[in-house]
Parts: C-alpha cells; sequence; structure tokens
C-alpha cells in the first residue's frame, strides 16, 4: 500500500496512472475505521483499478470544538485495516496541506441543509462540501463512495458534484450495523457497555416507525410515538424526520421513498441513523 500525504506527489501518481488508463475509486474517511468504513472500501478495491482511502478530520465541519478535538484517532489500526483490504493508496494529508491559507469559500445548499444536520449543526454542509470538492480536485476519481448512514451528507455531495460538474459516480453504500442493530460509528468508541446497548434503542425507533407507517398510521402519530420513546429512555433525542429521501423535504404523507432521520445524544455522543421505507 502507498501512502502520500502531499497533494502534488498524489496528483502526480495518478495522473500517469490515469493516463495509462487506470480507473480510480475513492472513500474519503476521517478515520477511526470501523467495517463501515471497510465496506465501502472493500467495494472500491473490488470495482476499480486502483482503491484510495483518504483519512482527514476535517475541522470545518465540526460545529463543536470538543467534538473536534476528541474525534477518535487510530491512525496505525487503519493503517493495517486498509492494508489487509488490499487498499492501493492511503491520503492522508496534514491540515497545513488542506487549508494552506484562511478559507473564503462558503457552500451553502439551501433548502437541502435546511433540516436535520443542517439545521442542527450549523455551518457543517459547508466543511462537507468544501472537504468533497478538494478530494475530488486532488484525487480525480471515476467513482466516489459513501454511507446511507450520512443519508443528508449524500444528498448535499449530489448536488455539489451535479452543480459543479464533477466528473465522477457517486455511489451510496448500504448502513453496516452491530448485531444489535446500532449503526457502526467511529463515536460509538466513545460509548461506555451500557451506552452501546442503550444506543440500540435508535435502530429499534426506525424499526417501530416503519411498522407503525405500514400499519397506516399518519406520519404525526409515529412522530408522537417515537418522541414518547425516546422520553422514557436515557437518549436525548435531538431529531426524528420523515422526509423525501431524495429531496430531504419534510412529509405529512409518505413519498415514493421516504427517510426516516433521528439524531440523538447516548453519554454525551451524538449519533445519527436512518432508515429508507419504499411506498
Ligand atoms: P466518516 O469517517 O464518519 O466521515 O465516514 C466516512 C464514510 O463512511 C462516509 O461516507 C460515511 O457515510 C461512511 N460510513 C460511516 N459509518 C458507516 C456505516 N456504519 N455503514 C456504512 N458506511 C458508513
Amino acid at each position: 500500500m502507498l501512502h502520500f500525504t502531499d497533494i502534488a506527489d498524489i496528483r502526480n501518481y495518478l495522473n500517469e496512472r490515469q493516463l495509462e488508463g487506470k480507473s480510480v475509486g475513492l472513500v474519503p474517511t476521517m478515520g477511526a475505521l470501523h467495517d463501515g468504513h471497510y465496506s465501502l472500501v472493500k467495494a472500491a478495491v473490488k470495482e476499480n483499478d486502483i482503491a484510495i482511502a483518504s483519512i482527514f478530520i476535517n475541522p470545518v465541519q465540526f460545529d463543536q470544538k470538543e467534538d473536534f478535538e476528541n474525534y477518535p484517532k487510530t491512525m496505525s489500526s487503519d493503517f493495517s485495516g486498509l492494508e489487509k483490504m488490499g487498499t492501493h493508496i492511503v491520503f492522508t494529508p496534514s491540515l497545513e496541506e488542506i487549508y494552506p491559507s484562511t478559507l473564503n469559500l462558503n457552500l451553502s445548499f439551501g433548502s437541502m441543509e435546511k433540516g436535520m444536520e443542517g439545521k442542527f449543526r450549523e455551518g457543517h454542509f459547508n466543511g462537507v462540501g468544501i472537504i468533497v470538492g478538494k478530494l475530488l480536485n486532488i484525487i480525480r476519481p471515476n467513482t466516489a463512495y459513501f454511507g446511507q448512514k450520512d443519508l443528508q451528507q449524500f444528498s448535499i455531495i449530489t448536488c455539489l458534484v451535479e452543480d459543479l460538474s464533477y466528473d465522477v459516480e457517486l455511489k451510496c453504500m448500504p448502513t453496516v450495523r452491530s448485531e444489535n442493530g446500532l449503526a457502526l460509528s467511529s463515536r460509538n468508541q466513545r460509548l461506555s457497555k451500557k451506552g452501546l446497548d442503550e444506543a440500540a434503542l435508535i435502530y429499534k425507533s426506525l424499526n417501530l416507525a416503519h411498522d407503525l407507517l405500514r400499519k397506516s398510521y399518519s406520519i404525526a402519530e409515529v412522530e408522537h410515538q417515537i418522541h414518547n420513546l425516546y422520553e422514557k429512555s436515557n437518549l436525548d433525542l435531538e431529531y426524528f424526520a420523515v422526509v423525501d429521501a431524495v429531496s430531504l423535504v419534510p412529509l405529512t404523507t409518505l413519498a415514493q421513498k421516504t427517510a426516516l432521520c433521528v439524531a440523538a445524544h447516548v453519554e454525551g455522543v451524538r449519533l445519527i441513523d436512518n432508515m429508507i421505507i419504499s411506498e
């Protein structure tokens, strides 16, 4: 596995490979890798001549300094995990390499970031858009892989790619979960055993909402029941949203594809999850 930290070096290397006609798959990450990340890497390795994972904890997308500073870092096990998966290149640029000078650019995604993560994490998608935009320019991948766990992020990146005409295919991969249904997340490392057990309520709540909708409960009734469920628990619900899975607009009746989205705090750690249901 090759390791690059400098933009010029990885560009030079990839320019030559791309001239030879090699296809490139990119998996952008913030490290502390788990099987969710590795499922994206596996697809990138299988579908491309060159699979690249980037690891960069992007300060611009954090709204809380503390969350940025406490973000887990497991670089050496990340490297061995990536190597085992057959990753060809790992790209770990420094903060100075990515942001050599003060950022003046500010991206806004209109109605797509009005709700959910965009509403509760001010400036988050500006940061996501900037780092993904930069990585797509540096690597110029044929395909870039993202997880459905961050559904709103995927919609935002789709918008970025369409609006700025990036020549890349985006793939949204299914959420990988632990046995109790909890979506794998780097932040789970900050939970105690008790917290991990309690956090299983998030997936349970999505399944409950799905069941109720199948039984023709209205969205308003479902929202009410989900709020009740969290009130009786140790979790602190930030939002439960029923939105159109494509436009992310909040729904009062089911769409062709409806996304149930949750953000909740467990032991002070903020976790998100979602489920897409078809009509
Ligand atoms: P992160 O390191 O949290 O920025 O995540 C990097 C990529 O991995 C993003 O596209 C995430 O959506 C994806 N990802 C994170 N957790 C999971 C999971 N449990 N299953 C599938 N993909 C995931």
